[in-house]
């Protein structure tokens, strides 16, 4: 018996309370990343942490699954492209499975390098996230210090 379909739709959120308090939106993703490296069912989880503010992402890669939430929250200013990372840095997922999150048009372009074989679609557990857009840095300080009168660095 087939419990999902194509296209069918849930609302999730993470069972683990810690999950759910460190993720952006109910740590569902969080949840997912960690479990996928917990059953062994990929080798390392392909993410975003944040660098040195919340407008500076840096790509990373965890094996150890209590790490995970060294991963979670969303960085809406980070346009860091993980189809990059995956075909330059780590050989196109070719010698290890993966688990990746990406926004729609990152997901997209590792869609895409997967049909031209540079990557290895196979080996790969894609997680796309829902995404309105990726704010310029220093726009978005401007947007937040004019319109919320609050100092962008705080948050
Ligand atoms: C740039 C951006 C724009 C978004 N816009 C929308 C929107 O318009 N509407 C909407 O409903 N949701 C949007 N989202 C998704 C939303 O913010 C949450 O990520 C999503 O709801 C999952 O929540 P969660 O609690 O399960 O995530 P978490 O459990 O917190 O996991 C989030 C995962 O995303 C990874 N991540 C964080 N930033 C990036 C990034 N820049 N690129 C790739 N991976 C990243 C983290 O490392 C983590 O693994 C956006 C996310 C991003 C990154």
């Amino acid at each position: 018996m087939k419990l999902v379909n194509v296209g069918d739709m849930f609302y999730v959120q993470a069972a683990d309370s810690d999950l759910r308090a460190k993720g952006e939106c109910g740590g569902a993703v969080t949840a997912i990343l960690k479990y996928l490296l917990e059953k062994k069912i990929v080798d390392a989880a392909l993410a975003m942490r944040r660098g040195t503010d919340l407008y500076d992402g840096v790509p990373a890669l965890i094996t150890d699954p209590s790490k995970i939430t060294e991963l979670s929250g969303s960085l809406h200013c980070a346009p860091i492209m993980q189809s990059t990372v995956l075909f330059k840095y780590l050989s196109g997922a070719k010698d290890m499975k993966v688990a990746v999150v990406g926004v729609g048009c990152d997901c997209w372009a590792i869609q895409k390098l997967g049909e031209k074989g540079v990557i290895s679609k196979e080996n790969l557990v894609l997680i796309g996230l829902n995404c309105g857009g990726t704010f310029p840095p220093v726009q978005a300080q401007e947007m937040i210090t004019r319109f919320y009168g609050i100092n962008p660095m705080t948050l």
